[in-house]
């Protein structure tokens, strides 16, 4: 077994260290700044647009890009696997807020670009997939709804009703990634066209609905921990009252929404855990520096046995999470997405509650300074935290791995 990673793997890593080293963290306290100056805090930052002019200048762009048979993809993205982009995922997580964004790599962007390649027509793809691909536009998924448990999307109770030509949506959505920010043009909807079918993975469909259609208000920003989350556009509130679209407007069949979503989520996992693994690695590098740094009862931090221990426990979890995460991206690469099945519950449920516990400990590591706005150690522990709901929480996860593994014995 070779563990080591490929040419072109190691070019774009020491490239992408570069441009972190050179752009993205510069970037990071100018990007606060000027966001502090903007008439909304939902715009965007001058700098931010910089930063993805420049990594789109230096190839930098579209890395996550696979096709529907998780196969490099050169007509949309860099032509990468998964394992080729999974380490560089991994950097980007180390400036969540800025890098993924400025390597038109973010959530939930990448997903959605993904559902428009994959089961968009060549109109939709014209009219919303380019601009995504260019970086010009940015775009909302709205499943999740506050009446119902929606980590069950048989519940999901928004309705798209034909109408003549058109569909006719009413629903309330909430926690919708992205929707603050007016570059967010476009929502993918999930709803209910056949709300009495016989078979209940055959209710749901998929569907455009562009941000100015008449009925769609985006209502407020729901918070994360006291958190809006302004870099990722926040997480709103979306309510469609009566809102009319034409039956163009309808991502593949009527009935295939649910589908569409489980192919939507396998991806997008695997690059939510391996940002989660550079959150995790910075932690770790702010607690070293932190700990050398301070002196507490005589002695540094760094000589008191329970930092060590957490220091060592970090680096052992964080070695353990990589490797299952780059076999994840190896097999989704070999044997698809279906066939990596249990892997990629294993790293989504590993992965965030394992990554909050060592950013807890840097938080710890820093006193008063870890919950502060002066480290970002309480932003990303409440990112990393909201990871163990979003895309489905952990027992959902566990229920289907356990039913998986149990099968085999029954
Ligand atoms: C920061 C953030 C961003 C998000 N972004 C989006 C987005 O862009 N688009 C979108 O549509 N949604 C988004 N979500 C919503 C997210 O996907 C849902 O919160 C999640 O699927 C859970 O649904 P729910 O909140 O309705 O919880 P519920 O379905 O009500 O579940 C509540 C709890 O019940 C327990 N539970 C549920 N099922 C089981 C089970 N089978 N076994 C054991 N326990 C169970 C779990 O502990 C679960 O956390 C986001 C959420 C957050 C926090």
């Amino acid at each position: 077994m070779d563990f080591a990673f490929d040419a072109r793997t190691e070019e774009l890593r020491h490239k992408l260290l570069a441009f972190m080293d050179e752009y993205v963290h510069p970037a990071e306290q100018t990007a606060h700044e000027q966001r502090a100056a903007l008439a909304s805090p939902w715009d965007t930052p001058a700098v931010v647009e910089e930063l993805k002019a420049e990594a789109r200048r230096q190839g930098l762009w579209n890395l996550f890009f696979v096709d529907q048979h998780s196969l490099p993809d050169e007509e949309h993205g860099a032509g990468l696997t998964n394992l080729q982009y999974a380490p560089l995922a991994e950097i980007t997580g180390r400036s969540p807020q800025l890098a993924p964004t400025a390597l038109n790599c973010a959530a939930p962007d990448t997903g959605n670009m993904e559902v428009l390649a994959q089961f968009g027509d060549a109109a939709q793809q014209k009219q919303w997939l380019q601009p995504l691909l260019a970086g010009e536009i940015r775009s909302a998924f709205a499943m999740t709804e506050p009446e119902v448990a929606s980590s069950d999307a048989t519940n999901i109770e928004t309705r798209i009703e034909r109408d003549g030509d058109d569909y006719v949506i009413n629903g309330r959505k909430w926690y919708i990634s992205g929707a603050m920010n007016p570059l967010c043009q476009i929502f993918i909807v999930m709803g209910k066209t056949d709300p009495d079918g016989a078979d209940i993975r055959r209710q749901q469909s998929m569907i455009l609905v562009p941000r100015d259609t008449p009925g769609l208000t985006v209502a407020r920003a729901m918070q994360v921990y006291g958190y809006e989350d302004h870099y990722h556009g926040g997480h709103a509130e979306v309510v469609f009252d009566n809102v009319r679209v034409p039956v163009g407007n309808l991502i593949g069949e009527e009935g295939g929404g649910f589908g569409i979503a489980q192919a939507r989520l396998g991806p997008g996992r695997i690059h939510h855990c391996m940002r989660l693994i550079g959150m995790a690695e910075r932690a770790i590098e702010l607690m070293c520096r932190r700990a050398v740094s301070r002196t507490a009862f005589g002695k540094p931090l760094a000589q008191q046995g329970v930092v060590q221990e957490w220091i060592a426990d970090a680096r052992v979890a964080v070695e353990q999470l990589r490797l299952l995460v780059l076999k994840t991206a190896w097999l989704m690469d070999t044997v698809g997405n279906k066939g990596a099945h249990t892997e990629i519950q294993a790293i989504k449920i590993a992965t965030p509650r394992t990554v909050v516990d060592i950013l807890d400990k840097a938080v710890q590591l820093h006193g008063a300074g870890g919950v502060s706005q002066d480290f970002p150690l309480a932003e990303l522990w409440a990112g990393a935290r909201t990871l163990r709901l979003a895309d489905g929480p952990d027992e959902v996860h566990q229920r289907s791995l356990a039913r998986r593994e149990l099968k085999r014995y029954l």
